[in-house]
């Protein structure tokens, strides 16, 4: 039984208020606690901005890479010991811990390395320069600089490790101390990492501080240089875009929320076909993998009406081949739900769906034994109007197979009632069919991925966030961005355009030699 204890102001120090539990989800047993209150945020975020944040800028772009290839080693070198962490407070399976720890690595890693081909100062060019005058004599220049503020940083449960890593990796690089607040009930994990990113002594000090517990009271203390990246429900998410100080003080929000996404099987695969087999075995790991429990899983399978039964018996008989189990067993492939809450939110969710689909495979009703355990659950839409299959997000492994008449035209209406999708993927080997889809739906999604008998093998699928492409997508998916290379970096840097004599500005801003 461990309290867990904030790093803020420069040391560690245990909450207040009534106590949290932490639970292994597949026993049920108490692990530790959380107390959500008493910490002096004020001068947290002094402490990042009068330490932290000086310190990482007077590094520069490439050196602060340095910092995150270190920690990326950091975190490899403790991978057994975090992926135990994983599954007891999380309820991973070896292999959904390894999805999380190493997403988190490898996207430190991935920052590190892009680090190298930037500036090693912290001014870095936008484009080209650009005549502004009547001659070239007047000159402009676009530069990125790094905001002298905080970034906090709001991480969901789900991914303890990534979500935190995949956020500081950008932040820090732009040269932006972080606060990092865990989503509870799976904290001891982030908690961990936490202790391992201040013991190494990596970072300067106050470029590091770790919230366990609530952010209540901080978002109200920040200012226009400060930054928020949020991820989580798309409820949380509009209480932070809606906070006052942060819209008074035009504080940069970033919201990565919640997503209906969708896997849509074109009209052409046939059954024998890798597209495919590509399909089922992607829409088989998005539902299993973390117990579904990923924001960038599929929810909706859109199949061509006519193949809705080869379809459903295909996944019933693969995903009821997935039992879930303590995820400490090694051959247990799906682990439980994360809480107790989100077993019964899961449950009800099942519920509504069930009332407008049919349940193929697995349902709402308890599991013996303790643990938060839910079965894979496949649904077949009765009526693909029915708006409760655009609209709820089911946290958890399910999904629902929807027919379509198997034009893009359909499917590209269906695709978009999710209000704003994190992404699609689509399975085709039909360009055409596959060009009208991605035209229609890329507007409404961050993301679109596609199968085809040429990408058999190649790639990871579309559940994976990869840090050089964007995460995150319009509308009730929350509107942010978050990765995509240097592109995740503008949360933190503010462009600026300098304009005046192309002798100064062009040579000392973009980087040109002696200008003509
Ligand atoms: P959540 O309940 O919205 O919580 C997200 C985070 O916000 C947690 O750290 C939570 O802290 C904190 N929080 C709650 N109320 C807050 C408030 N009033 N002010 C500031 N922070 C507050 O979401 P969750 O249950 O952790 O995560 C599941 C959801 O996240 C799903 O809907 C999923 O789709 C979404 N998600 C989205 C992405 C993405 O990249 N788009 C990635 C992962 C998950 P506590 O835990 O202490 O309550």
């Amino acid at each position: 039984m461990i309290s867990l204890q904030s790093y803020v102001g420069g040391r560690w120090v245990t909450g207040s208020g009534d106590p949290k539990t932490l639970h292994d989800p597949a026993t049920e047993a108490v692990l530790g606690d959380v107390r959500p209150g008493g910490l002096d945020f004020g001068a947290a975020l002094a402490h990042a901005r009068t330490r932290g944040g000086p310190a990482l800028r007077a590094l520069g772009f490439r050196q602060r890479g340095e910092l995150l290839k270190a920690l990326a080693g950091k975190l490899h070198e403790h991978r057994d010991e975090l992926i135990e962490i994983a599954a007891r407070n999380g309820g991973n399976t070896r292999g959904d811990a390894k999805f999380d720890l190493d997403g988190a690595s490898g996207t430190l890693a991935f920052y590190a390395q892009l680090a190298t081909s930037m500036p090693a100062g912290n001014c870095l060019p936008d484009g080209e320069g650009l005549q502004l005058g009547r001659t070239p004599r007047f000159w402009g220049q676009h530069v990125w600089l790094p905001r002298p503020g905080v970034a906090v940083h709001v991480n969901a449960f789900n991914f303890p490790a990534w979500g935190m890593g995949e956020k500081m990796a950008c932040a820090l690089l732009a040269g932006v101390p972080v606060i990092e607040k865990a989503g509870t009930p799976s904290a001891l994990l982030a908690y961990r990492i936490a202790q391992l990113v201040i013991e190494s002594g990596i970072l300067p000090e106050g470029a590091f501080q770790f919230v366990a517990g609530s952010v209540s009271g901080l978002l109200d203390l920040l200012g226009p240089m400060d930054a928020v990246a949020f991820t989580g429900s798309s409820a949380t998410g509009a209480l932070i875009r809606g906070n006052r100080n942060l819209v008074a003080r035009n504080v940069r929000v970033n919201l990565e929320a919640d997503s209906i996404n969708s896997a849509v099987l074109g009209p052409d695969p046939e059954a024998d076909s890798d597209t495919y087999g590509q399909f089922l075995a992607n829409v088989v790991v998005d539902m299993t993998q973390k117990a579904g429990q990923k924001c960038t899983a599929v929810r909706r399978i859109l199949v061509p009406s006519g193949q809705l039964d080869e379809v459903a018996d295909a996944l019933r008989e693969r995903l009821q081949a997935i039992v879930p189990g303590n995820p400490l067993q090694a051959d247990v492939r799906m682990g439980p739900v994360a809480s107790a809450e989100q077993l019964r939110d899961v449950r009800a969710g099942i519920d509504r769906l069930a009332a407008v689909a049919q349940v193929v495979t697995g349902g709402s009703r308890p599991l013996p034994g303790p643990g938060y355990f839910v079965p894979p659950t496949l649904l077949r839409a009765r009526d693909p109007d029915a708006a409760v299959l655009h609209e709820l997000e089911v946290f958890g492994p399910c999904a629902t197979m929807i027919g379509y008449d198997g034009s893009a035209a359909a499917a590209i209406d269906l695709c978009n009632r999710g209000g704003g999708s994190l992404v699609a993927s689509a399975y085709s080997d039909d360009r055409s069919f596959v060009e009208q889809l991605v035209l229609g739906i890329a507007p409404w999604h961050g993301r679109v991925w596609l199968g085809s008998e040429k990408t058999q093998g190649q790639a990871l699928g579309p559940g994976a966030v990869l840090p050089g492409t964007i995460h995150g997508g319009p509308g009730r998916a929350g509107g942010g961005e978050e990765l995509g290379g240097l592109r995740g970096l503008s949360l933190y840097l503010q462009r600026t355009a300098v304009q005046g004599d192309r002798a100064v500005v062009g040579r000392t801003f973009g980087g040109e030699g002696q200008p003509g």
